[in-house]
């Protein structure tokens, strides 16, 4: 008996089961068995290194051969070729999938993650018809098979959703997209200006891609709307795969010279979709099980990550402090929404640009995201971006010029406990709620923000005001405390009390 089955052995099932094992929990995972497909080379940007920060892997990248990139180079909507460096000199990765994933796989085995190199054939959850059992995989290897039980079943089986088809999944009226994808090599170097780079490029009616995972090996990729391109197998596939080449200019030309196909053209789909529900008692739907982004994006390893990061921080919260799995289930849900919607949002406006230039069926029915229902949890702006709220400079300048102020809670905002991850847990705490962040808002640069409104009542001025949280409350910088306040006065959460008549 497990604490926890994780079916699936990609980013996200070995994630959140390296995770888990690492905090003493008896893990079982399956992986699975190796793909009839030749493995995809995906990009993956700076920022993926916080998540696997948090796994404890950065040195294991960082000593790995994995070839890095410091940016993109895109050509989309009929704008010039543009080679752009990612921020602040950062570096992505450049990927091949059987590769990474078993670097993962790896490390959740050493983590103490007992591996099982099967398929989920079956899965009973544990609160189905009502009885109180723990979920139960069956499952069957090469040439074995076998039955595990957990507590907790996180889906992890990416678009397969073992547990997601089983009426979770949210099919969006979205047109379908397949993604016909070959190797090829080049004896001489690629003409790119930096060739560590994923070329981008859109045309008439689709966009291709390529991944280098050598210097002399790129992944190249058309996306393609199955409907408009008759696509056949074998020999079809390659026929069609070229033709689509056809279309482009820059892949055209890198791969003109001298450049020899060395792997086969195969498709799989890359159709968005997300989830009408994301978990329930004793399971999640983690990583590309709960929803899949645009590839367009490039960010479908590090949400799928941060999605394994913070379903390992429910089942945590959950085994611990059993009244807690319910706020903890809705937190999931939450900021799975959010990240799906924040994706699709940005892979709509790119499409919307091509739209405009390519003014074709292809683009036209891509360029609107495709919203989640909202929340009952509400939404709110995360902590760094209130900092980035353009109502700031003029709530510092108020706070500055003002000798004085006597400010309090603003009508219309209350005080709420919410759910939020401290540590390793979700726990409630209490938030400010109102219109603009109605998924409450709790802290701001290390200050709790509904403390800061108390003391607000009885200090007038800042540094009285900072004078007081360090004895009352902590240790911390002015500029933090002045931060969290002008958030208070910017967002509106505060209000001066009126004077006296
Ligand atoms: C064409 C294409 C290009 C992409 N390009 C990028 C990119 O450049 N950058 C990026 O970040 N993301 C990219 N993505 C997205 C990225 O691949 C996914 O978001 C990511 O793989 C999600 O990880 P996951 O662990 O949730 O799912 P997966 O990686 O799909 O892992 C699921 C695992 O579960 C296993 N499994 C399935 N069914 C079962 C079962 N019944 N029993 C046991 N195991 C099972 C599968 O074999 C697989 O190993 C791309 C996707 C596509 C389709």
């Amino acid at each position: 008996m497990f604490d926890v089955v994780v079916v699936g052995g990609g980013p996200a099932g070995s994630a959140a089961s390296r995770l888990l094992a690492s905090w003493g929990y008896r893990v079982a995972m399956l992986v699975g068995l190796p793909s009839q497909h030749p493995p995809l080379a995906e990009s993956l940007p700076p920022s993926v290194r916080k998540p696997l920060g948090a796994l404890g892997l950065l040195s294991t990248i960082d000593d790995s051969e994995i070839l890095r990139s410091n940016g993109n180079t895109v050509a989309w909507a009929g704008a010039a070729l543009r080679s752009t460096a990612f921020g602040e000199g950062g570096s992505g990765l450049q990927v091949r999938r059987d590769q990474f994933d078993s670097l993962l796989q790896s490390a959740a085995a050493e983590a103490g993650v007992y591996t099982i190199h099967g398929v989920a054939r079956s899965v009973r959850l544990g609160d189905e018809e009502g009885k109180s059992f723990p979920g139960e995989v069956t499952w069957t290897g090469r040439a074995s098979e076998g039955t595990v039980r957990g507590h907790w079943i996180l889906d992890c089986s990416g678009r397969a959703g073992v547990v997601a088809r089983r009426g979770l999944r949210r099919r969006h009226s979205v047109p379908s997209t397949l993604a016909v994808s070959a190797v090829w090599n080049s004896p001489s170097a690629w003409e790119l200006r930096d060739p560590s780079h994923t070329l981008v490029e859109s045309y008439p009616d689709g966009w291709a891609w390529s991944v280098p995972v050598s210097a002399a090996q790129r992944h190249v990729a058309v996306m393609v709307d199955p409907r408009k391109t008759n696509f056949e197998r074998g020999e079809g596939l390659e026929r069609a795969y070229r033709a689509e080449l056809e279309k482009t200019v820059h892949h055209r030309r890198l791969l003109l010279k001298d450049a020899e196909l060395v792997v086969t053209p195969w498709a799989c789909t890359a159709t968005p979709y997300s989830a009408s529900g994301y978990g329930g008692k004793g399971f999640l739907l983690v990583g590309d099980a709960a929803s899949f982004i645009d590839p367009l994006s490039s960010f479908g390893v590090k949400k799928a990550l941060a999605s394994a990061w913070l379903a390992a921080v429910v089942v945590n919260t959950a085994l611990k402090n059993p009244q807690m799995v319910g706020p903890a289930i809705s937190l999931f849900e939450a900021r799975e929404r959010i990240a799906y919607d924040g994706y699709s949002a940005q892979a709509a406006d790119f499409y919307a640009q091509a739209a405009e230039y390519h003014r074709h069926p292809f683009w036209t029915a891509r360029a609107r995201a495709t919203p989640e229902p909202s929340d009952p949890l509400g939404t709110s702006p995360d902590s760094e971006s209130v900092l980035r709220d353009p109502r700031l400079p003029a709530a510092v300048e108020y706070l500055r010029s003002a000798p004085r102020f006597q400010l309090r809670l603003a009508t219309g905002v209350s005080r709420e406990r919410r759910p939020v991850v401290r540590g390793c847990e979700v726990v409630l705490e209490e938030q400010l709620v109102s219109p603009s962040a109605s998924g409450g808002i709790g802290t701001v640069r290390g200050i709790d923000l509904p403390q800061l409104v108390d003391l607000l009542g009885t200090h007038e001025r800042v540094p009285d005001l900072y004078e007081a949280w360090v004895r009352e409350r902590a240790p911390v910088e002015i500029r933090d405390l002045l931060g969290a306040l002008s958030v208070l006065v910017a967002m509106e959460l505060v209000e001066p009390i009126p004077a006296d008549p």
